[in-house]
């Protein structure tokens, strides 16, 4: 995997402002075992839901080597992640322009 393509992952996964849920079980980043704060910005892995400060998963996936980038938790394969909106993206059909 390239450079680039890892960017294109990166992008892809959405930042969110952390909040601290009402209940007590908030989470901790599973990459610096940090506990996230109130207003930080997190990124959530939309494959799994599991959520990295931005700076930790973005170092993280920077940092993967070989064909995969996995989420550090529970493996799940990030670029498949890439792979299924790209394909929904092309598949978007071209309507009215028939002549
Ligand atoms: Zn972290
Ligand atoms: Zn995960």
């Amino acid at each position: 995997m390239s450079d680039e393509q890892r960017a294109i992952i990166l992008s892809k996964i959405p930042i969110i402002i952390f909040k601290k849920p009402e209940h007590n079980e908030f989470e901790s980043c599973a990459i610096c075992i940090g506990d996230f704060e109130e207003g930080n910005r997190v990124k959530l892995l939309e494959t799994c839901q599991h959520m990295f400060h931005e700076d930790c998963i973005d170092s993280w996936i920077l940092k993967s080597r070989g064909n995969n980038v996995v989420c550090p938790v529970c493996r799940a394969d990030l670029k498949l992640n890439l792979e299924s909106s790209e394909i929904s993206h092309d598949a978007l059909p071209e309507i009215g322009q028939h002549e």
